[in-house]
């Protein structure tokens, strides 16, 4: 995959770490300003107004830092899961001013239409159930994200209450990548979310990103933060993106 530096000095000279950028898909684009929950919530600076411009063409990965160690973060699998998709954009200009040991990918919009339109299915598929299928869109995320190198990876969702699994939560697997759970462990350490450990990646359902990367041995979570699904909880955000920070401290950031 080809990354752009991001130029633009008006967007870019608040910031200590160069930003990169490549399109994974350009058929999954969509206003995100035309949610409101997710509008009302971040600042319109110059940076979040080009991640949002970006997000129309399509879905975008976002790359900090230039080091080995390679991780992933994504949010938006589901468009109708706010908080972590909100979250997203606050970590990523949390990361351009901090100093990185790692190299991060940042997915914040995994398929933006979606998240303008609120709804949980892109093109009428449950994108975390169908990464095991090839062509369809979680499927080209993670075979890029392979292609990147990267040794983890971390998808960002939130669940309502009534909902599963209905709670601020980790899932994680212990075949064939046990990584996976020793990243839950730490987080559910720091952080306090509910681990949910399956022995098999891929089993009791298919087609969850992570459970896709773990049956490639590269280890993987989800994580799950409370807020109604198309809306958002107060105090989500915050939580959401501890868990992303915690995800990243487990690599030493
Ligand atoms: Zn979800």
């Amino acid at each position: 995959m080809i990354f752009k530096k991001i130029e633009n000095k008006q967007i870019m000279d608040s910031y200590e770490n160069p930003l990169e950028m490549s399109f994974i898909s350009n058929n999954s684009g969509g206003y995100i300003s035309k949610n409101q929950d997710i509008l009302n919530s971040i600042s319109l600076n110059n940076l979040n107004k080009l991640i949002l411009k970006n997000a129309v063409k399509g879905t975008v990965i976002y790359k900090i830092g230039d080091s080995n160690e390679k991780i992933a973060l994504i949010s938006g699998i589901h468009g109708n899961e706010l908080s972590s998709q909100i979250a997203s954009l606050f970590l990523l200009e949390e990361l351009l001013n901090s100093k990185l040991d790692n190299t991060i990918y940042l997915i914040p919009f995994a398929a933006p239409n979606a998240t303008m339109n609120n709804t949980r299915r892109f093109n009428s598929k449950d994108l975390n159930r169908s990464s095991c299928i090839e062509g369809s869109l979680s499927n080209i995320i993670l075979d890029k994200l392979l292609d990147c190198n990267v040794i983890s990876i971390a998808d960002f969702h939130t669940t309502g209450r009534n909902s599963n699994p209905g709670i601020e939560s980790i899932f994680c697997s212990r075949k064939p990548s046990p990584k996976s759970c020793e990243i839950a462990e730490y987080i559910n350490e720091h952080v306090g979310s509910k681990i949910i450990e399956h022995e098999k990646a891929g089993f009791p359902f298919k087609g969850a990103v992570e459970d896709e990367s773990n049956l490639r041995g590269i280890p993987a979570i989800t994580c799950e933060v409370l807020s109604p699904f198309g809306s958002l909880k107060k105090g989500s955000v915050e939580r959401s993106l501890l868990q992303m920070k915690s995800f990243i401290s487990y690599f030493n950031y």
